[in-house]
Protein backbone atom coordinates (compact mmCIF):
# COMPACT_ATOMS: atom_id res chain seq x y z
CA UNK A 1 0.00 0.00 0.00
CA UNK A 2 1.33 3.36 -0.78
CA UNK A 3 4.30 1.23 -2.19
CA UNK A 4 5.03 -0.25 0.53
CA UNK A 5 4.79 -3.54 1.95
CA UNK A 6 1.92 -4.52 4.52
CA UNK A 7 2.40 -6.93 7.38
CA UNK A 8 0.39 -9.98 7.07
CA UNK A 9 -3.46 -9.35 8.80
CA UNK A 10 -6.36 -11.77 8.72
CA UNK A 11 -9.23 -11.32 6.18
CA UNK A 12 -13.19 -12.34 5.83
CA UNK A 13 -13.32 -13.52 2.54
CA UNK A 14 -17.55 -13.74 2.62
CA UNK A 15 -18.76 -11.72 -0.21
CA UNK A 16 -15.70 -10.65 -1.65
CA UNK A 17 -13.87 -11.68 -5.29
CA UNK A 18 -11.29 -13.54 -3.53
CA UNK A 19 -14.08 -15.49 -2.44
CA UNK A 20 -14.88 -16.58 -5.76
CA UNK A 21 -10.90 -16.81 -7.07
CA UNK A 22 -10.79 -19.45 -3.98
CA UNK A 23 -14.10 -21.19 -5.06
CA UNK A 24 -12.16 -22.74 -8.17
CA UNK A 25 -12.40 -20.07 -11.27
CA UNK A 26 -9.26 -20.10 -13.07
CA UNK A 27 -9.31 -16.29 -13.09
CA UNK A 28 -11.78 -13.77 -12.31
CA UNK A 29 -11.08 -10.31 -13.64
CA UNK A 30 -13.04 -7.02 -12.80
CA UNK A 31 -11.92 -4.25 -15.18
CA UNK A 32 -13.90 -1.64 -12.93
CA UNK A 33 -16.27 -0.66 -10.51
CA UNK A 34 -15.36 -4.02 -8.25
CA UNK A 35 -15.96 -1.82 -5.70
CA UNK A 36 -20.06 -1.58 -6.55
CA UNK A 37 -19.90 -5.37 -7.42
CA UNK A 38 -19.51 -6.26 -4.02
CA UNK A 39 -20.43 -3.67 -1.71
CA UNK A 40 -20.21 -5.87 1.73
CA UNK A 41 -16.30 -5.87 1.33
CA UNK A 42 -15.11 -3.30 3.42
CA UNK A 43 -11.09 -3.88 2.41
CA UNK A 44 -12.35 -2.73 -1.29
CA UNK A 45 -13.68 0.20 0.08
CA UNK A 46 -10.91 1.25 2.44
CA UNK A 47 -8.44 0.50 -0.38
CA UNK A 48 -10.63 2.34 -3.02
CA UNK A 49 -10.20 -0.37 -5.21
CA UNK A 50 -11.55 0.33 -8.38
CA UNK A 51 -10.17 -2.74 -10.65
CA UNK A 52 -9.51 -6.18 -9.69
CA UNK A 53 -7.93 -9.49 -10.83
CA UNK A 54 -7.30 -12.77 -9.22
CA UNK A 55 -5.90 -16.24 -9.93
CA UNK A 56 -6.10 -19.39 -7.94
CA UNK A 57 -2.43 -21.27 -7.04
CA UNK A 58 -3.06 -24.69 -7.10
CA UNK A 59 -0.65 -27.64 -6.30
CA UNK A 60 0.28 -30.42 -8.74
CA UNK A 61 -1.99 -32.50 -6.55
CA UNK A 62 -4.99 -30.21 -6.97
CA UNK A 63 -4.75 -28.51 -3.36
CA UNK A 64 -5.48 -25.02 -3.45
CA UNK A 65 -2.06 -22.85 -1.97
CA UNK A 66 -3.55 -19.41 -1.85
CA UNK A 67 -4.59 -16.56 -4.22
CA UNK A 68 -2.29 -14.32 -6.35
CA UNK A 69 -4.67 -10.92 -6.93
CA UNK A 70 -3.90 -7.79 -8.55
CA UNK A 71 -6.03 -4.46 -7.38
CA UNK A 72 -6.01 -0.60 -8.86
CA UNK A 73 -7.37 2.46 -7.94
CA UNK A 74 -8.14 2.67 -11.60
CA UNK A 75 -9.85 0.58 -14.07
CA UNK A 76 -7.72 -1.63 -15.88
CA UNK A 77 -7.34 -1.81 -19.37
CA UNK A 78 -9.29 -4.22 -21.28
CA UNK A 79 -6.53 -6.35 -22.00
CA UNK A 80 -6.74 -10.22 -23.09
CA UNK A 81 -2.88 -10.60 -21.82
CA UNK A 82 -3.87 -9.72 -18.32
CA UNK A 83 -5.86 -12.81 -17.76
CA UNK A 84 -2.80 -15.29 -19.40
CA UNK A 85 -0.39 -13.71 -17.33
CA UNK A 86 -1.58 -13.68 -14.21
CA UNK A 87 -2.49 -16.97 -14.29
CA UNK A 88 0.94 -17.50 -15.40
CA UNK A 89 2.26 -15.43 -12.26
CA UNK A 90 0.19 -17.69 -10.27
CA UNK A 91 1.65 -20.87 -11.61
CA UNK A 92 5.39 -19.96 -11.57
CA UNK A 93 4.21 -19.01 -7.67
CA UNK A 94 3.00 -22.38 -7.34
CA UNK A 95 5.97 -23.88 -8.74
CA UNK A 96 8.37 -21.64 -6.32
CA UNK A 97 5.91 -23.05 -3.07
CA UNK A 98 6.78 -26.84 -4.45
CA UNK A 99 10.78 -26.12 -5.42
CA UNK A 100 10.80 -24.34 -1.97
CA UNK A 101 9.11 -26.85 -0.53
CA UNK A 102 11.09 -29.74 -1.63
CA UNK A 103 14.37 -27.90 -1.29
CA UNK A 104 13.29 -27.65 2.44
CA UNK A 105 12.20 -31.20 2.68
CA UNK A 106 16.01 -32.12 1.27
CA UNK A 107 17.23 -30.47 3.57
CA UNK A 108 15.65 -32.06 6.55
CA UNK A 109 16.83 -35.46 4.84
CA UNK A 110 19.87 -33.97 4.44
CA UNK A 111 20.02 -32.98 8.21
CA UNK A 112 19.02 -36.53 8.95
CA UNK A 113 21.60 -38.22 7.28
CA UNK A 114 23.93 -36.93 8.34
CA UNK A 115 23.83 -36.86 11.54
CA UNK A 116 23.28 -41.11 11.22
CA UNK A 117 26.78 -40.54 9.43
CA UNK A 118 28.28 -39.12 11.97
CA UNK A 119 26.90 -41.32 14.49
CA UNK A 120 27.73 -44.25 12.24
CA UNK A 121 31.37 -42.41 12.16
CA UNK A 122 31.88 -42.04 15.89
CA UNK A 123 30.93 -45.61 16.16
CA UNK A 124 33.37 -47.02 13.45
CA UNK A 125 36.08 -44.74 15.26
CA UNK A 126 35.66 -46.62 18.40
CA UNK A 127 35.64 -50.10 16.91
CA UNK A 128 38.66 -49.10 14.98
CA UNK A 129 40.01 -48.27 18.39
CA UNK A 130 38.50 -51.30 20.14
CA UNK A 131 40.21 -53.09 17.86
CA UNK A 132 43.66 -51.59 18.05
CA UNK A 133 43.87 -52.10 21.24
CA UNK A 134 42.65 -55.85 21.23
CA UNK A 135 45.00 -56.27 18.26
CA UNK A 136 48.43 -54.70 20.73
CA UNK A 137 46.62 -56.64 23.51
CA UNK A 138 47.21 -59.96 21.05
CA UNK A 139 50.39 -58.84 19.80
CA UNK A 140 51.86 -57.88 23.43
CA UNK A 141 50.14 -61.78 24.36
CA UNK A 142 52.29 -63.04 21.22
CA UNK A 143 55.33 -61.56 22.76
CA UNK A 144 55.31 -61.77 26.19
CA UNK A 145 55.37 -64.19 28.43
CA UNK A 146 52.79 -63.32 30.73
CA UNK A 147 54.59 -64.89 34.30
CA UNK A 148 58.42 -64.33 33.34
CA UNK A 149 57.46 -60.50 31.12
CA UNK A 150 60.26 -62.22 28.85
CA UNK A 151 59.58 -63.19 24.91
CA UNK A 152 57.59 -65.99 24.34
CA UNK A 153 59.00 -69.11 22.52
CA UNK A 154 57.65 -67.83 19.32
CA UNK A 155 58.69 -64.60 19.11
CA UNK A 156 62.00 -65.22 20.55
CA UNK A 157 62.22 -67.81 17.55
CA UNK A 158 61.07 -65.00 15.21
CA UNK A 159 63.85 -62.60 16.71
CA UNK A 160 66.65 -65.16 16.79
CA UNK A 161 65.96 -65.63 13.19
CA UNK A 162 66.41 -62.29 12.11
CA UNK A 163 69.40 -62.03 14.10
CA UNK A 164 70.66 -65.06 12.55
CA UNK A 165 70.40 -63.30 8.92
CA UNK A 166 72.29 -60.55 10.31
CA UNK A 167 75.35 -62.16 12.02
CA UNK A 168 75.56 -64.39 8.62
CA UNK A 169 75.36 -61.50 6.04
CA UNK A 170 77.54 -59.75 8.40
CA UNK A 171 79.95 -62.43 9.51
CA UNK A 172 79.63 -61.37 13.59
CA UNK A 173 79.79 -64.05 16.21
CA UNK A 174 77.32 -64.83 17.98
CA UNK A 175 76.12 -67.60 20.94
CA UNK A 176 72.68 -69.44 22.33
CA UNK A 177 72.28 -70.11 25.80
CA UNK A 178 70.23 -72.69 27.58
CA UNK A 179 69.79 -71.95 31.21
CA UNK A 180 67.60 -74.85 33.26
CA UNK A 181 66.54 -73.95 37.21
CA UNK A 182 68.20 -77.01 39.04
CA UNK A 183 65.57 -79.08 40.95
CA UNK A 184 62.75 -77.03 40.30
CA UNK A 185 60.16 -79.56 40.87
CA UNK A 186 61.38 -79.91 44.06
CA UNK A 187 60.77 -76.08 44.52
CA UNK A 188 57.37 -76.32 43.96
CA UNK A 189 57.01 -79.88 45.83
CA UNK A 190 58.28 -78.46 49.04
CA UNK A 191 56.39 -74.58 48.83
CA UNK A 192 53.91 -75.23 46.44
CA UNK A 193 53.10 -73.66 43.03
CA UNK A 194 52.47 -70.10 43.41
CA UNK A 195 55.76 -70.22 45.40
CA UNK A 196 57.56 -71.67 42.09
CA UNK A 197 55.88 -69.37 39.71
CA UNK A 198 57.14 -66.28 42.24
CA UNK A 199 60.93 -67.76 42.02
CA UNK A 200 60.14 -68.46 38.29
CA UNK A 201 59.47 -64.39 38.38
CA UNK A 202 62.64 -63.35 39.73
CA UNK A 203 65.17 -65.43 38.08
CA UNK A 204 64.16 -64.33 35.02
CA UNK A 205 64.62 -60.78 36.30
CA UNK A 206 67.91 -62.13 37.55
CA UNK A 207 68.84 -62.91 34.25
CA UNK A 208 67.86 -59.94 32.33
CA UNK A 209 70.40 -57.77 34.68
CA UNK A 210 72.94 -60.18 33.51
CA UNK A 211 72.38 -59.81 29.57
CA UNK A 212 72.75 -56.79 27.22
CA UNK A 213 69.34 -54.93 26.16
CA UNK A 214 70.73 -56.34 22.21
CA UNK A 215 70.46 -60.10 24.08
CA UNK A 216 67.34 -61.41 23.44
CA UNK A 217 65.67 -63.64 26.26
CA UNK A 218 63.02 -66.08 25.68
CA UNK A 219 60.75 -68.90 27.96
CA UNK A 220 61.65 -71.93 26.40
CA UNK A 221 59.38 -73.89 28.43
CA UNK A 222 58.65 -74.57 32.33
CA UNK A 223 61.18 -73.64 33.80
CA UNK A 224 63.97 -73.16 30.89
CA UNK A 225 65.13 -70.17 29.42
CA UNK A 226 67.29 -69.65 26.22
CA UNK A 227 69.14 -66.67 25.43
CA UNK A 228 70.64 -65.23 22.19
CA UNK A 229 73.59 -63.08 22.62
CA UNK A 230 75.10 -61.26 19.47
CA UNK A 231 78.44 -60.07 18.84
CA UNK A 232 79.59 -62.95 21.64
CA UNK A 233 81.83 -65.76 20.57
CA UNK A 234 82.53 -68.79 22.76
CA UNK A 235 85.36 -67.02 25.04
CA UNK A 236 82.44 -64.28 26.04
CA UNK A 237 79.82 -66.52 26.04
CA UNK A 238 81.09 -69.11 29.21
CA UNK A 239 81.82 -65.36 31.00
CA UNK A 240 78.07 -64.20 30.09
CA UNK A 241 76.97 -67.76 31.26
CA UNK A 242 78.73 -67.84 34.59
CA UNK A 243 77.77 -64.66 35.05
CA UNK A 244 74.11 -65.40 34.61
CA UNK A 245 74.55 -68.58 36.54
CA UNK A 246 76.54 -66.49 39.65
CA UNK A 247 73.80 -63.66 39.05
CA UNK A 248 70.58 -66.13 39.63
CA UNK A 249 72.00 -67.94 42.99
CA UNK A 250 73.91 -64.99 44.63
CA UNK A 251 71.49 -64.50 47.00
CA UNK A 252 68.27 -66.97 48.05
CA UNK A 253 64.74 -65.65 46.42
CA UNK A 254 62.54 -64.57 49.15
CA UNK A 255 58.60 -65.57 48.83
CA UNK A 256 56.10 -66.17 51.39
CA UNK A 257 58.71 -65.57 54.50
CA UNK A 258 60.99 -68.29 52.85
CA UNK A 259 64.42 -68.12 51.57
CA UNK A 260 64.74 -70.43 48.42
CA UNK A 261 67.80 -71.03 47.06
CA UNK A 262 68.23 -72.10 43.43
CA UNK A 263 70.70 -72.55 41.10
CA UNK A 264 71.43 -72.99 37.04
CA UNK A 265 72.77 -75.54 34.78
CA UNK A 266 73.41 -73.49 31.10
CA UNK A 267 74.06 -75.25 27.99
CA UNK A 268 76.17 -73.39 25.37
CA UNK A 269 76.57 -73.09 21.72
CA UNK A 270 78.42 -70.30 20.08
CA UNK A 271 79.30 -70.25 16.53
CA UNK A 272 82.22 -68.07 15.93
CA UNK A 273 82.60 -67.66 12.78
CA UNK A 274 80.29 -69.92 10.23
CA UNK A 275 77.13 -69.20 11.98
CA UNK A 276 74.88 -71.76 11.64
CA UNK A 277 70.53 -72.23 11.48
CA UNK A 278 69.17 -71.99 14.71
CA UNK A 279 67.90 -75.65 15.22
CA UNK A 280 71.77 -76.51 15.26
CA UNK A 281 72.68 -74.22 17.98
CA UNK A 282 69.72 -74.83 19.76
CA UNK A 283 70.14 -78.53 19.17
CA UNK A 284 73.67 -77.90 20.59
CA UNK A 285 72.84 -76.01 23.70
CA UNK A 286 70.82 -78.58 24.47
CA UNK A 287 73.13 -81.13 24.45
CA UNK A 288 75.85 -79.19 26.00
CA UNK A 289 73.21 -78.56 29.30
CA UNK A 290 72.57 -82.03 29.30
CA UNK A 291 76.39 -82.63 29.55
CA UNK A 292 75.99 -79.59 32.88
CA UNK A 293 73.34 -81.55 34.61
CA UNK A 294 75.00 -84.83 34.24
CA UNK A 295 78.01 -83.57 36.10
CA UNK A 296 76.24 -82.35 38.96
CA UNK A 297 73.90 -79.24 38.24
CA UNK A 298 75.04 -75.49 38.88
CA UNK A 299 77.48 -75.12 36.31
CA UNK A 300 77.77 -73.88 32.68
CA UNK A 301 78.89 -76.33 29.54
CA UNK A 302 79.93 -75.20 26.04
CA UNK A 303 79.36 -77.52 23.27
CA UNK A 304 81.97 -78.57 21.39
P1 LIG B 1 66.48 -80.68 36.73
O1 LIG B 1 67.51 -80.21 37.69
O2 LIG B 1 66.83 -82.02 36.15
O3 LIG B 1 66.16 -79.70 35.70
O4 LIG B 1 65.16 -80.94 37.57
P2 LIG B 1 63.86 -80.09 37.57
O5 LIG B 1 63.06 -80.51 38.75
O6 LIG B 1 64.16 -78.67 37.45
O7 LIG B 1 63.23 -80.53 36.21
P3 LIG B 1 61.90 -81.26 35.90
O8 LIG B 1 61.78 -81.25 34.40
O9 LIG B 1 61.84 -82.59 36.59
O10 LIG B 1 60.77 -80.36 36.52
C1 LIG B 1 60.46 -79.10 36.03
C2 LIG B 1 59.33 -78.58 36.84
O11 LIG B 1 58.99 -77.26 36.50
C3 LIG B 1 58.07 -79.41 36.71
C4 LIG B 1 56.98 -78.40 36.48
O12 LIG B 1 55.88 -78.60 37.33
C5 LIG B 1 57.65 -77.09 36.84
N1 LIG B 1 57.06 -75.99 36.10
C6 LIG B 1 56.99 -75.84 34.77
N2 LIG B 1 56.38 -74.68 34.48
C7 LIG B 1 56.04 -74.08 35.63
C8 LIG B 1 55.40 -72.85 35.98
O13 LIG B 1 54.99 -72.05 35.12
N3 LIG B 1 55.25 -72.58 37.29
C9 LIG B 1 55.68 -73.43 38.26
N4 LIG B 1 55.51 -73.08 39.51
N5 LIG B 1 56.28 -74.59 37.96
C10 LIG B 1 56.48 -74.92 36.67
MG1 LIG C 1 65.14 -77.98 35.64
MG1 LIG D 1 63.80 -78.37 32.37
Amino acid sequence: MDGKLQPNFKYELKNTPCKIVMSGERVCVHEHSVCKKFPNDPLLETLKVESYVGSPTISPNGDLIGILVLADDKPMLNNEQLSPTIEFLAQRITAEYERYNIEQGLHKIIEKRTKELEASNAYLRRSVEELELAKRELEYKHRTDSLTHVHTREWFTDLAMAQLKMAKRNQYPLSLLFIDLDYFKKINDTYGHTTGDIVLEEVAARIKRCVRETDILGRFGGEEFILLSPYTDSRKSIQLAERIKNGVSSIPIQAFNNDISITTSIGIAASDIDVCELENLIEHADAALYRAKDSGRNTCVLYN
